[in-house]
């Protein structure tokens, strides 16, 4: 048989890719290398459903308008899985954002769909986890939405399967030859090879992406790439209060602390790697960096030694020079020709923005996909979250 689509990659967007081509109707399979789900970056994010506050300071107006229209859709469709939490945002004498700056940006991101914001009243500064107050100017609590990733990742997958897509565990891609009418692909799993013909093929594999566009024939141009690695660690104790949104003093980068599984989760880095995609792990100067963010601006100080766990993950991001902080998070889809394109590969992207972005993809494969009739709509198609957690992590 010939497979309208294949993806590669049960991460996020291949689930999301999945899910649009079975709703559309389109005789789906998907290839996951690993065991599991989840298993590349969609289990080390740092777990936000959000337009991106930061992203206003660079102009990305358009990215979140669109991550927020998303952020309503899965709260609507999703709500055991992705919920609306209270973010703070103190401003202190000496961090680099004015509070009229924060409160300028506060109101565009909600005239761009995001809720309202408050100002903390002064009198209440204490009452919020042990935040430092000295020299503290301001607070501002707006509201953004946290999930868990791996298991978003898996309902999504399953609702994917629910409409009648195919999901192989422990296949990996080995080799394409896309010419003619179809694409013939070559995979293992375990060891043993086969043979799979698909119409179009979907690269969805993450920071793996140049790898597997290496093993496609006619090979497609490969975009020029930065991995660069975000790291998170898992500290002991309790937000009662909601998320954090601190402004690191090394260097002004946004870090968010944030309630995780009765734990706090503090991230992100951004350090450029270069390596084995699957070998990622935090380094020590990443540690280093977040404790200090931490002990800056929280009273319960800690060390290395109160660390429960730690993972880092990888943003694909076009190289340039500029600081990783600063360039684009648009997720760039990138077609083997612009005419009838056989073979896409996703470049980059959101946790947030995956539905948006799988739709995209569908509607440029469409010009050489059979005629189907869809059997759903992903903008209001209902995620469970799993029964039997199958973490990521
Ligand atoms: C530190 C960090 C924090 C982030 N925080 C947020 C956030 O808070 N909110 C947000 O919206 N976005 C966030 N992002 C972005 C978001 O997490 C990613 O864009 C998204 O998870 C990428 O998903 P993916 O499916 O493209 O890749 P992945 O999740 O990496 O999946 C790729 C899959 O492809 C598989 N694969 C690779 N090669 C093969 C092969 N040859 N055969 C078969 N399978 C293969 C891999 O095993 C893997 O499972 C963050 C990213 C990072 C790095």
């Amino acid at each position: 048989m010939t497979y309208d689509v294949v993806v590669i990659g049960a991460g996020i967007h291949g689930a999301g890719v999945a899910q649009a081509a079975a709703a559309a109707g389109y005789c789906t399979l998907l290839l996951e290398q690993y065991d599991r789900p989840a298993q590349g970056t969609s289990s080390k994010s740092s777990k936000l459903i959000h337009g991106g506050l930061r992203y206003l300071e660079s102009a990305q107006f358009g990215l979140v308008r669109e991550c927020l229209v998303e952020r309503r859709r899965l709260l609507e469709n999703a709500p055991q899985l992705v919920k609306l939490v209270p973010f703070h945002i103190p401003v202190y004498r000496n961090t680099r954002r004015r509070p009229w700056q924060i409160r300028l940006g506060l109101s565009l991101y909600a005239l761009l769909g995001g809720k309202g914001f408050q100002k903390i009243p002064e009198r209440d500064w204490n009452t919020l986890d042990g935040l430092r107050n000295d020299g503290l100017d301001a607070v501002f609590r707006y509201y953004d939405a946290q999930t868990d990733d791996a298991l978003l990742t898996q309902a999504v997958l399953a609702s994917a399967q629910s409409l009648g897509a195919e999901i192989r565990y422990g296949c990996e891609l080995q080799q394409a030859r896309c010419e003619g009418n179809a694409c013939i692909l070559n995979c293992h799993t375990q060891g043993k090879s086969e043979e799979i013909h698909t119409c179009t093929l979907v690269n969805a594999a993450g920071p793996w992406v140049n790898t597997v566009a290496a093993r496609i024939q006619p090979a497609p141009e490969q975009l020029d790439i930065d991995l660069v690695q975000g790291t998170h660690l898992v500290l002991p104790g309790q937000l009662q209060h909601g998320m954090y949104y601190l402004e690191a003093p090394q260097d002004q980068r946004a870090v968010f602390a944030m309630p995780w599984q009765d734990n706090i989760l503090l991230g992100t880095t951004e350090f450029l790697y270069q390596g084995d995609p699957g070998e990622v792990t935090p380094r020590q100067e990443e540690t280093d960096y977040l404790l200090t963010v931490w002990n800056h601006y929280f009273k319960n100080k800690m060390g290395a030694d109160d660390i429960i766990d730690s993972f880092a993950g990888l943003r694909v991001l076009p190289r340039s020079r500029g600081k990783a902080f600063h360039r684009t998070r648009e997720t760039l889809l990138h077609i083997d020709t612009t005419r009838c394109p056989r073979v896409l590969s996703i470049y980059g992207g959101k946790l947030t923005s995956y539905r948006s972005t799988a739709e995209k993809i569908i509607r440029q494969l469409q010009p050489l996909l059979p005629t189907r009739t869809p059997c759903a709509n992903t903008q209001t198609q209902a995620l469970e979250a799993p029964q039997q957690s199958q973490r990521g992590r």
